[in-house]
């Protein structure tokens, strides 16, 4: 058997028809950026996050789920002088749109969860701290609470990375909801993923809103009126067409990911093996299935030899990057991530993995021999 850690082509064949008939919209419409099919995903994306439980919520289309960040960070005021604390197990994105706004990361270390630990970013609160990033790491929703308090205290902005949780809910409202404001990716192999990049910004603000679709364009207020700087940073119609022809599906996607992860706890059965969780009340959305094995390189080869394909999610963490290396943060300095990033290792999960598919998986991580390795 052959399992590809990811798999695209069945999802789209299964959607080929309408997948089709959106693309062929946008051209026969010749319009490409900036038009109805951005609109409408806005707005269906906003009634998505609402019918999760949120109140009003404005959507903005962008090109990334960096530019989401960056423009968020933008948005809020926040540059060069500035410190963000942010997750240094997380994709570099997310302190690259730190870096990108002109801000400094600071890197917090994360929790048993492997999420932002509220205890590790109270520590690193300065009098230049402006804002807290958490990332929902794994499609598993952050340590909220504790770091709504922080940001009370401390008067600090909260900003959600939520490029890996489209869909997941904390404490029962979705995440991307909570924070002052949230950023989406729509990186094809993301829980809703476009053909291309695109990105999406949530906010409850209004006014923030409104900015942060002028910084999107050039900071235009109307045709060739610039009222603030702004970027080039659009999600463009095609994507955006392909997106409105996805979402519908998003949720039962999210159901089937939670089943393969069930299927996986069920079967998945080995002393050096230990498997995700999810704490109670919250509902994981499983972008990525990872266990950890103080012998992962072994079980990764192990499973490789079995045509089974396997990530690493993330080897090095960002404070241990040499782009890094000048905010002089030792190592050391975040040891519950740094043992992870040695640890983790991420199974295949999508929605159109089969049965036998997760069996053979389950099977192969179950014949590990961790001595013999
Ligand atoms: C994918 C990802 C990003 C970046 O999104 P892009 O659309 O690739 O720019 C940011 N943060 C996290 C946690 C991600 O997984």
């Amino acid at each position: 058997m052959k399992i590809p850690f990811l798999e695209l082509r069945t999802q789209r064949e299964q959607l080929r028809p309408a997948i089709n008939a959106a693309i062929e919209s946008v051209l026969d419409a010749d319009w490409y950026v900036l038009g109805e099919q951005g609109r409408l995903f806005e707005e269906e994306m906003a009634r998505f996050l609402e019918s999760g439980g949120a109140s009003q919520t404005h959507v903005v289309g962008v090109g990334s789920g960096t530019e989401a960040l960056h423009l968020s960070l933008v948005a809020l005021g926040i540059g060069p002088g500035d410190e963000v604390i942010t997750t240094p197990l997380t994709a570099a994105a997310t302190a690259m749109a730190i870096r990108a706004a002109g801000a400094t990361p600071v890197f917090a270390d994360v929790d048993s969860h492997l999420t932002l630990d509220p205890n590790a970013v109270r520590a690193r609160v300065t009098d230049r701290t402006r804002a807290l990033l958490p990332v929902h790491l794994y499609g598993h929703p952050a340590d909220l609470g504790p770091l709504i308090a922080l940001c009370r205290d401390h008067g600090l902005s909260l900003i959600e990375d939520c490029a890996q949780s489209h869909g997941t809910l904390w404490n029962n409202r979705p995440v991307g909801t909570i924070g002052d404001v949230a950023a989406f990716s729509f990186y094809p192999s993301k829980n809703l993923g476009a053909y291309g990049d695109a990105g999406a910004i949530a906010c409850s603000d209004g006014e923030l809103a409104e900015r942060l679709r002028k910084l999107r364009n050039y900071g235009e207020a109307q045709r060739y009126h610039h009222v603030i700087e702004g970027f080039n940073s659009r999600l463009d119609e095609l994507q955006a067409a392909i997106l409105r022809a996805k979402l519908p599906h998003l949720s039962a996607w999210n159901t089937r990911r939670r089943a393969v992860a069930a299927a996986y706890q069920e079967q998945i059965c080995h002393p050096a093996v230990s498997l995700p969780t999810e704490k109670p009340g919250m509902f994981h959305t499983y972008h990525l299935f990872v266990v950890r094995t103080p012998h992962r390189d072994a079980l990764r080869r192990h499973l490789e030899a079995r045509g089974v394909g396997t990530q690493i999610h993330y080897p090095v963490p960002l404070h241990r990057q040499k782009a890094f290396a000048f905010l002089d943060q030792p190592a050391g300095a975040c040891p519950v991530a740094e043992r992870a990033a040695d640890e983790v290792l991420s199974l295949p999960v999508y929605p159109e993995i089969n049965d036998a598919q997760i069996a053979y998986v389950a099977q192969c991580v179950n014949a590990f021999d961790a001595e013999a390795a």
